[in-house]
């Protein structure tokens, strides 16, 4: 009897066991900080100054109201699709690509693995995600990709606004001792307590903005194009670093699979689909045909 790998643990299990739920509410106290913080400091502080018409300032509004629509509407579709397997099969005589998971003892279909944070097996499983607050996979995987694009896009937006904004009003932007000093935090701090370069909390509240929108900006880049090569190569990143190719069908048939026929409009506004999941020829066991 084959045991999935994961099963075993190789992570440092009992740290995050022990901090989860600090390390999941800084997560996504983070993500709405950053999102209230990116809002205030757009609409209410960089707009009126970086553009002189009122068309302009609305068309940026719009723009980033639809960046925000995705974002929630995928980050609330995506954390609450679970895609983990739970139905305690134990099978007489398993599939030949079924494993068994010791930790929640029962047979499992290829591809899933077992999460020690979600503390289940979770079907075709990419990662945990700490901001989801549960396994990216089989039926979520669909909502994540969009999730980080849009973050990406919002956080790049916000990123170049504040920096016109504070290269005009704050301290330009070069390459100098006070323009670092005056960008690095604690030195904010200092130019506002010694009326430094003009610091307002609008300002203030921008620059530390601008640390969270960098991060997210590098990081959500690096998922985005990272989960589109895997998908493409119809892969999880476990398969990646194994070398496992033989559950691709194509480019196209892989992200047929992943975001079902109209995959697209994914992309254009959060889309509530169904993976699809069909009966298997051997009885009870559910077959994940999208696997
Ligand atoms: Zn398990
Ligand atoms: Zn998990």
């Amino acid at each position: 009897m084959e045991v999935s790998e994961r099963s075993k643990g190789v992570f440092p299990a009992k740290f995050i066991n022990d901090y989860l739920w600090l390390i999941q509410y800084s997560a996504v106290g983070f993500y709405f900080l950053l999102t209230f913080g990116v809002l205030y400091s757009c609409i209410f502080v960089a707009y009126p100054q970086v553009f002189d018409t009122l068309e302009q300032k609305y068309a940026n509004i719009i723009y980033l109201m639809y960046v925000l629509c995705n974002m929630m509407g995928n980050f609330f579709l995506g954390s609450i699709t679970d895609s983990s397997f739970k139905t305690g099969y134990v099978l007489s005589d398993p599939p030949k690509t079924w494993m068994f998971c010791t930790k929640c003892n029962q047979h499992t279909p290829p591809r899933s693995h077992h999460c020690f944070i979600c503390r289940a097996c979770v079907l075709k499983q990419d990662h945990h995600c700490f901001f989801f607050t549960r396994c990216v996979g089989l039926r979520n995987q669909k909502y994540f990709i969009p999730y980080v694009l849009y973050v990406f896009l919002g956080s790049f937006h916000a990123l170049r606004t504040i920096l016109v904004y504070l290269n005009t009003t704050y301290v330009p932007l070069e390459w100098s001792f006070y323009c670092i000093f005056s960008y690095l935090f604690p030195g904010p701090i200092y130019n506002w307590y010694w009326d430094y370069g003009d610091v307002t909390f609008g300002k203030f509240v921008s620059i530390s903005v601008l640390y969270g929108c960098f991060s997210t900006t590098s990081g959500c880049l690096f998922l985005f194009v990272g989960e589109m090569f895997l998908v493409a190569r119809g892969q999880t990143p476990y398969e990646f670093g194994k070398g496992i190719r033989k559950y691709s069908q194509g480019v196209y048939n892989n992200y047929k699979q992943v975001f079902g026929k109209l995959f697209p409009l994914n992309f254009l506004f959060p889309l509530p689909n169904k993976t699809k999941e069909e009966k298997s020829p051997w009885g009870e066991p559910t077959f994940y045909r999208s696997i």
